[in-house]
């Protein structure tokens, strides 16, 4: 048996180009007219009613944003970190691709050589109901990318929103997150700023317990110990550290205290 797609082999492109909203890659619903233009070309198709078109296509793009932004969720973790490769369908986005899928069956015949062919289903237009048959198909749309190796290369940029496909399948996770070829430099410099900051906390660390060691018998209440030895710290700081406060000092109680390796 050979499925077949219905569509043609960079749909799952066209899926992302569709999402970031560029008009060409998204189908239309609102019925056209021939308006005539120079030759060769001789005639343009222009939507009948302009606002609907706009209306519908804003509509349908909300849609897919909707449907692949479910998607991504399922693999992002704690802060920004992400693992595409362990994306799958949360109940709800299940529900309605099943939804549709039952709403939407495929035809089926045989080819030249006696092979059954199924035939995935195809955009439907329905000019009665421009804006239903728009998100119906915005889930086709969905299912059509997820049925490709992509659905684990989409992203989805940490700072502007944009959508795009990494080259190939991450593996494993990502810890600065997902940041389209504009804003990767705000990956990279959370890296940096993650190597600088280590030996910054561990210097601290080690004044922290230092000062910890000479404090004063008086100093009974947890917070004013706290707020002493964060004073003590900051004394010995170098003019381009960060001054601590007395809650990193409780934050740190263990390592300063117990003496335990810090990090
Ligand atoms: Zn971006």
């Amino acid at each position: 048996m050979r499925i077949e797609p219905g569509s043609s082999w960079d749909a799952p492109q066209q899926f992302v180009m569709a999402l970031n909203g560029h008009l060409p890659f998204i189908p239309r619903f609102v019925e056209q007219k021939r308006v005539p233009a120079p030759a060769p070309l001789n005639f343009w198709l222009r939507p009948k009613d302009e606002d609907l078109d706009r209306q519908v296509c804003a509509s349908y793009v909300s849609r897919l944003r909707d449907l692949a932004d479910q998607w991504i969720e399922t693999g992002r973790g704690e802060a920004d970190g992400e693992s595409p490769n362990e994306r799958k369908l949360p109940f709800e986005l299940h529900e309605v691709l099943n939804g549709w899928a039952s709403r939407n069956r495929p035809d089926m015949d045989l080819d030249q050589f006696g092979n059954t062919v199924v035939w995935m289903p195809a955009c439907k237009k329905d000019f009665s109901s421009v804006l239903d048959a728009a998100l119906e198909d915005a889930i086709r749309f969905f299912a059509r990318f997820l049925d490709s190796p992509l659905r684990y290369q989409l992203c989805k940029c940490r700072s502007c929103g944009e959508y795009y496909c990494t080259r190939r399948i991450p593996r494993g996770f990502i810890k600065y997150g997902t940041y389209c070829e504009k804003h990767r430099h705000i990956a990279s410099a959370k890296r940096a700023n993650e190597r600088m900051r280590v030996p910054e906390r561990h210097r601290k660390l080690e004044l922290a317990k230092r000062a910890w060691a000479k404090l004063p018998k008086r100093i009974k209440d947890e917070g004013a110990q706290a707020l002493w030895v964060a004073e003590q710290v900051n004394k010995d700081l170098k003019y381009d550290e960060t001054l601590i406060k007395r809650h990193w000092v409780t934050r740190y109680k263990n390592e300063i205290q117990g003496g335990i390796p810090s990090l």
